[in-house]
């Protein structure tokens, strides 16, 4: 991959690539995306994701969200039917991972 950070510029040491998770918080709901390919440095725990892949993600997970969101609001009634007598409803959270091989 180009545009690599290979050097932390918060105190100059070497990173290396790691993958990481990422957590995104938007509407009220809470993803979390793991196995995404970033430079991390040893020292400090910098993060460096590089910018094509981050945009990628960024764009992948808002759009899940908004589906995401459609989708709790229809299973939201029915939780309340299951339920009833639960007046804190778990929050929401929706996992994404990138299954190695599994790409279609
Ligand atoms: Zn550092």
């Amino acid at each position: 991959m180009k545009g690599l950070i290979t050097i932390c510029s918060e105190c100059r040491t070497p990173t290396e690539l790691r993958e990481i998770t990422i957590e995104f918080e938007r509407k009220g709901i809470k993803a979390a995306m793991s196995g995404i390919p970033a430079m991390v440095c040893p020292s400090c725990g910098q993060e460096y994701v590089p910018g094509e892949v981050a945009g990628d993600v960024i764009d992948t997970v808002s759009r899940t969200i908004d589906a995401t969101e459609a989708l709790l609001k229809r299973t939201d009634h029915r939780r309340r039917e299951l339920f009833p007598d639960r007046s804190e409803l778990p929050p929401e959270r929706l996992e994404l991972a990138l299954v190695p091989g599994a790409s279609s």
